[in-house]
This record gives structure tokens, sequence and C-alpha cells, in this order.
């Protein structure tokens, strides 16, 4: 008989009651240190003061009046992110695959409107993920979330990473734009090297297509810059942010050029919970932390410390793990044994990681973390190379 809760994940028997910094306590008050940040989410840890605070401000105020009036804290965010970036404009949705699908819509309207309207393709790379719409698991690609789902949607052409003569290869009459994570998350922490960007940004400037980078996982400071592409300097011309945006609060954004956005004209696109009063106290709050001097240079810091400590414990335990990559505060150490086992060995040790593909197991914790916790994190990793070990 099916559960309550639709069992489309397997999950780990823990319940989590309450959040602290870096910590989660389940209802039985055990504590675990958050590697995993429930997926790159909470970025600045659990009840962060100044979100909590943010967001208790904003509850006894308004919660909700919808996309038919203007948000004043929308419009806030909004004006902050494009202060902050390449982009002129943002549309609001609540999740990461919402932001990657407005991106798909945009870069099709985009040459609609300047007379390109047979260009809806899009270039995407092996490895990739974007989310679990249909649209999104078409540009995923991945046969596991595919199958059984019908026909994939049409209009996305699948190439290697740092395969120009492929991209280039893939690109025809029909395309419309290039969409790539900076960094491949969900598929093993990939980071893209900065000649494939600049090739990526070449291609399409020399056949007209736009750039689309999805940084739903890689954005809001974990690659220790606010975004992980400003570490390549290669510009897109639309971004998917979502995951840590709000803090924990729902909500995605879709940033653009004023020129890639010409087609998102009223009634084109929509979301009747996006960018509402609650979500955006809570990603302003984000940002107030984020943008404040300094805290991104403590991020890359911090993370240093992080990367030189894995290295270390993989040296040690070279029959466990593989190699450590990644940037920033989002490593992936690949293993020898099962990436699975290795996140299991670690939750009983009180440490929460998330596995990703190729064998990789993810360490993503939150932008606040100290020595300390970095250290405890270490430790635990540390003696499941041992446990482990062959
Ligand atoms: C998580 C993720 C998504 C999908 O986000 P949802 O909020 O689950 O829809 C899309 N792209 C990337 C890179 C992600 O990591």
């Amino acid at each position: 008989m099916v559960t309550p809760v639709m069992p489309t994940y397997a999950r780990a028997d823990l319940v989590f009651a309450r959040g602290e910094g870096p910590y989660l306590f389940t209802e039985d008050g055990e504590r675990y240190l958050d590697f995993g940040c429930g997926i790159a989410v909470t970025g600045l840890g659990h009840a962060h003061p100044h979100l909590v605070a943010a967001l208790r401000e904003q509850a006894g105020l308004l919660w909700h009046a919808s996309n038919l009036y203007r948000i004043g804290g929308q419009e806030r965010l909004a004006g902050r992110l494009v202060a902050a970036t390449f982009a002129d404009t943002v549309f609001f949705g609540n999740s990461g695959a919402e932001a990657v699908e407005c991106a798909l819509k945009m870069a099709r309207r985009h040459h609609h409107v300047n007379g390109r309207p047979g260009r809806f393709r899009t270039v995407v790379f092996d490895g990739a993920f974007h989310g679990r719409t249909l649209a999104t698991i078409a540009a995923g690609g991945q046969a596991k979330h595919l199958e059984g789902f019908g026909p994939p949607a049409d209009g996305f052409d699948r190439v290697p990473l740092h395969d120009g003569n492929a991209l280039r290869a893939a690109i025809g009459a029909e395309t419309a734009a290039i969409l790539i994570e900076p960094v491949q998350g969900e598929g093993g922490i990939v980071p893209v090297d900065t000649d494939f960007l600049e090739a990526v940004r070449a291609s399409a400037d020399e056949f007209g297509l736009l750039v689309i980078y999805d940084e739903v996982q890689t954005g809001m400071g974990r690659s220790g810059r606010l975004f992980a592409h400003e570490r390549s300097g290669v510009a897109p011309d639309i971004m998917a942010v979502a995951k840590a945006l709000g803090g924990g609060m729902p909500i995605g954004a879709c940033l653009a050029t004023a020129d890639a956005a010409a087609g998102m004209t009223a009634g084109t696109h929509g979301s009747t919970f996006g960018g509402n009063p609650l979500a955006t106290a809570a990603a302003n709050a984000v940002l107030d932390v984020m943008l404040e001097d300094g805290f991104l240079a403590s991020v890359e810091d911090k993370a240093g410390r992080l990367r030189n400590g894995v290295e270390d414990v993989i040296a040690r335990h070279g029959g466990v793990f593989e190699r450590v990559r990644g940037v920033g505060m989002m490593l992936g150490v690949r293993c020898h044994a099962p990436a699975g086992d290795v996140v299991g060995a670690m939750r009983d040790r009180r440490v929460l990681a998330v596995p990703a593909g190729d064998n990789v197991v993810r360490l993503l914790p939150p932008l606040i973390v100290e020595d300390r916790h970095i250290d405890e994190a270490l430790a635990a990793l540390d003696a499941v190379g041992g446990e482990l070990a062959p």
C-alpha cells in the first residue's frame, strides 16, 4: 500500500525538528552536522538570526497579494540582483526547474520577436541536471529521469562537455541557446574549464545564440563568489538561480539582459506565487548577509581549509577515496567505495553529506561554518575512510 507521502524519494529514517547554525537536531535531540544544506539550499545555516527576524516581521505584515500588483520586496530584490550581476531584469518563480523553464522560454521568445521564429532548440551537455519538469528532464537527458514519461520534450541537442567541435557541430538553423552549469552539481561536482565557457560564449556570439547558465546550485556564494561564473569572467545572457536564494524559503529567479528578455512582455509568462512578499523578504535578508563586506572572502578562506583537509584525508585513505574536485564550498569527493555507503557511514557519525553522479560524495557546508565545524566533518570523513578501507 502506498504511503500518504508519495514515495518518490528513498529517504533516510531521520526526522529533523530544528536547526541552529550548521547543526540539525532530530526529534530525540540527536545533533547532526549539516554538510549537505538540504542540497545547497540553507547557505547561511539554520535559524540565522537575521533571516528569522526578517521573515517574522514580514509574516506579520503580508504574505501574498499576487503579481497583479507591485510587490515592494520583489522590486528591491530584483534591483539588488541586477546591480550585483550582468543582468538587467529578473523574473521570479518558486524553484530551480521553473527558473530554467523560464530561461528556455525566454530564449525562444527572444528569437521569435527578433524575426527568427524557427529558432527553438537548446544545446545541452552530458552529465547535466536542470530539474524535474517535462522540459527540464528533457534538457538533463538522464535516462533514469525520462523513463516512462513518454517522448522527451523536443528541442534539446546533447553534446559532451569540453568538446568545442561537438558543440559547434550541434548548432543548426533551429538553435536558440546553449544551456550549461558552470559547475555540474548532480552530475558529480564537475567544474567547467574557463576555456570551454569561453568557447561556449564565442560559438553563441558567432551564431547569434543566447548563453544560459544554470546557477541553481552554484549560485549565492557557494563558489566563493556570488555566482560561480564570476570566477571565469565569462558572462551569460540568461541565468537561472534558486536553491540558496531564499535560505530555505522556496524562491527561484531567472536573470537576463534586456536584449535576451526582449520577448518577455506582459502576458507572456507568469507564476501565481513567484516573488511573493514572504519569499522575497527571505531572499533580501540572504543578500544582506552575503553582500556584507568580507563575507564572500571569508567563504574562500574557509573553503581552502576544507579542501586541504579533504586532500589530506584522501591521501590517508586512497583505497576508499580517489580525488576531490569543485570550487569554494562545493566539493565532490570521487570515491572507490560506493558513494552511498560513504554518505551512510558519515550519517552514522552524525555528519550529513549528499551523494551525486559519478560516484561522488558532495560536501556542501553552510557558508557560515567555522574552522571547528570543518575539522569535525574532516574527522568523520577520516574515520569513514578507516572504516570502509578494503
Ligand atoms: C536542483 C537543481 C535544479 C532544480 O531545482 P528544483 O528547485 O529542484 O526545481 C536545476 N538545476 C540545477 C543545476 C540544480 O542543482
